[in-house]
């Protein structure tokens, strides 16, 4: 028999004895509920955070309990050497935080960008990034000055600060101009789709890089605070 849900564990904290509470995003947004006996045991490996498992549950007043649990991948055991490229996308996912709204978007880029992790992280960490700011309604444009109002063209010096995208000119910052091809990364990455588009091109790590840099900022500047695990990747 099918499992009746599935989702992806975000974390979990030690409970009673040996229990745990877990957080796990579904479709259907964060779920808590309580998994009995695990600390120790056969079940303990199966409930790591970045699990993709399929489960069950019995409603009680108080948290639901975890009944069956089929572990579906385990990709930080998988790839252990990005397992902190997983934890920088769950730390982000948590910064979200909506209980029982529907989620599938960001469920099933969450679940491409873990699957996909190993080809170039920092690709993948950009375009979660880029989804992530657009489902929050955060719109960054990239086609046109912020103060000017003129479009972008080829020879355009660009600049990114917190407020926005302009042109150098037109900005009181004496920052250093955005690269033009991380400009069209960014363009890129907002338009594409998970189940239509495929990464079959080269693209400088330069360019990825300083369009991760840019897109961690605008995060962190919309939620306010920082992502702690941006300390382990390298931009
Ligand atoms: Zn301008």
């Amino acid at each position: 028999m099918q499992n009746l849900y599935e989702g992806i564990i975000l974390k979990y904290v030690d409970y009673k004895d040996n229990d745990k509470i877990l957080t796990i995003f579904t479709k259907n947004g964060l779920q808590s509920l309580i998994a009995k006996g695990v600390k120790t045991g056969k079940r303990a490996n199966l409930l790591d955070t970045g699990n993709l498992i399929s489960y069950d549950i019995v409603k009680t007043k108080g948290l639901p309990i975890l009944t069956t649990v089929i572990l579906k991948n385990s990709f930080a055991e998988d790839k252990p050497q990005y397992s902190f490229y997983i934890l920088f996308l769950l730390e982000v996912i948590l910064k979200i935080q909506r209980e029982g709204e529907d989620e599938s978007l960001m469920y099933y880029i969450l679940l491409y960008c873990l699957q996909n992790l190993s080809g170039n992280s920092n690709l993948y960490l950009s375009l979660f990034l880029v989804k992530v700011l657009y489902y929050e309604g955060v719109f960054i444009d990239l086609y046109s000055c912020l103060v000017c109002g003129k479009e972008f063209n080829e020879n355009s010096n660009i600049i990114v600060s917190s407020e926005g995208v302009t042109h150098l000119s037109c900005s009181n910052l004496k920052e250093k101009n955005i690269n033009n091809d991380t400009i069209k990364l960014l363009r890129y990455l907002l338009n594409f789709d998970i189940r239509k588009n495929k990464f079959n091109f080269s693209i400088d790590d330069l360019i990825i890089k300083e369009s991760l840099f840019y897109l961690i900022s605008f995060t962190e500047n919309f939620f306010s605070s920082s992502i702690k695990s941006k300390e382990y990747i390298t931009v």
